[in-house]
């Protein structure tokens, strides 16, 4: 039999259909022989993990023939993850493409092996992912290649644990997803959560013992944690700290270590905050961060309140990283030693001055000095003086 490419054949036809048709990328049935049809029920923002996926996911014109007429070039557009070579359908318009789109499949796995190369699936339905579409007591096939829901035994223990897992997920309070069998947990839209049986699921409110956060998810966890309560600001926040070049595990620091909290507000900047006190970073479009500290009245030497209003804690030119640092280092009992530190010094080194000062008026006073020694010590003491003055300048400048 002949097997000839669609691609081939029809490529300038397409491409010339495709001249005013929103999409990025167009997708031939003999090219998807590695990739996925994912079908999801209802919205695609339905779907578990569409939140890792979604930044992804871009407009492609997926192509297929039907030569029984004239206008024989046929299209949908979809979305497409090019990542993971995944096309995403909703299961209502699957049937209308698949008609068509499975001889083109087939075609593919045809020209591959008659190419002699090797070719991971054997049928055209191989690539059709249906994990989506399991409900409670019917499963979704492909027979004679339409979408078709078949009745399903499901037994009463399957039953119990499906519910178990599904209100396990629904509870606001969990925060952590996880296999009784694994090592990794999970955050609530991980994909890899589709993976585990219900009868092995759990979920906690703390880090589960002895397991690690999965390599997937990880991001999404710290942000959630960092974020808490408003899962609404996730998205946000995580743009900004991307952006600034915070990396997975810098932001696990920061949320499961410090204790940061993140939120951006109306003006677009991000507030921190950290053990005691609030924080506005400032200006992500100069470029040159601003830090900002809630203001704060002393009532007693050790003692203060939090008051309305932020004020400029001059550290212009640091880079995020390095304010969420600094953030996290801050207490106000830290403060106090710092400033009872540089008290003591400053009483010090006026003290040295007094004390030069001193032994200089002596010296002019005897008169007696004679041009070798008096000179030595004279010079000795000016350079301690500029010294002196030196430090005190860098020190309350
Ligand atoms: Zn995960």
């Amino acid at each position: 039999m002949e097997v000839n490419s669609e691609k081939t054949f029809y490529e300038i036809n397409v491409t010339e259909a495709f001249r005013t048709v929103d999409a990025d990328v167009i997708l031939w049935g003999e090219d998807l022989y590695d990739a996925k049809i994912v079908l999801y029920p209802k919205k695609i923002t339905a779907l578990p993990g569409y939140g890792e996926i979604k930044e992804r996911l871009v407009n492609a014109g997926l192509v297929y023939f039907n030569f029984r007429t004239e206008n024989f070039i046929k299209f949908t557009v979809v979305r497409w993850d090019e990542v993971t070579r995944r096309i995403y359908i909703a299961e209502g318009n699957f049937n209308a493409i698949w008609k068509y789109l499975r001889n083109s499949v087939r075609l593919g796995i045809k020209i591959k092996q008659k190419n002699g190369e090797s070719v991971s699936i054997e049928k055209a339905e191989d690539i059709i992912d249906l994990s989506n579409l399991q409900r409670k007591g019917s499963g979704a096939v492909i027979k004679d290649g339409q979408l078709v829901y078949e009745a399903r035994e499901v037994s009463e223990s399957e039953r119990l644990a499906l519910g178990r897992k599904q209100s396990a997920l629904d509870n606001q309070k969990n925060r952590y997803f996880y296999s009784k069998f694994g090592d990794r947990y999970h955050d609530k839209d991980c994909e890899m959560i589709r993976e585990i049986p219900p009868e092995d699921f759990l979920a906690s409110t703390v880090v589960p013992e002895g397991y690690k956060p999965c390599r997937k998810c990880c991001r999404r966890v710290y942000l959630r944690k960092a974020c808490a309560p408003y899962v609404k600001q996730i998205r946000i926040v995580d743009h900004i700290l991307r952006k600034q070049g915070i990396t997975d595990s810098q932001l696990g620091k920061y949320a499961f270590e410090y204790g940061l909290k993140f939120r951006v507000d109306e003006a677009g900047d991000l507030v921190v905050k950290g053990k005691e006190d609030t924080w506005i970073i400032k200006a992500f479009d100069s470029g040159k961060l601003t830090l900002w500290h809630n203001n704060y009245v002393k009532t007693t030497p050790e003692e203060r309140y939090i008051t309305s209003g932020f004020h400029n804690q001059g550290m212009e030119g640091k880079k995020l990283n390095a304010l969420l640092e600094y953030i996290n280092d801050y207490t106000f009992e830290k403060h106090l030693a710092a400033e009872e530190r540089a008290e003591q010094e400053k009483a010090a080194l006026e003290y040295v001055a007094e004390e030069t000062n001193q032994r200089i008026s002596a010296i002019e006073q005897t008169k007696s000095f004679e041009a070798g020694g008096g000179q030595e010590e004279r010079k000795e003491l000016f350079g301690r003086l500029k010294n002196f003055v030196k430090r005190l300048f860098l020190k309350f400048v």
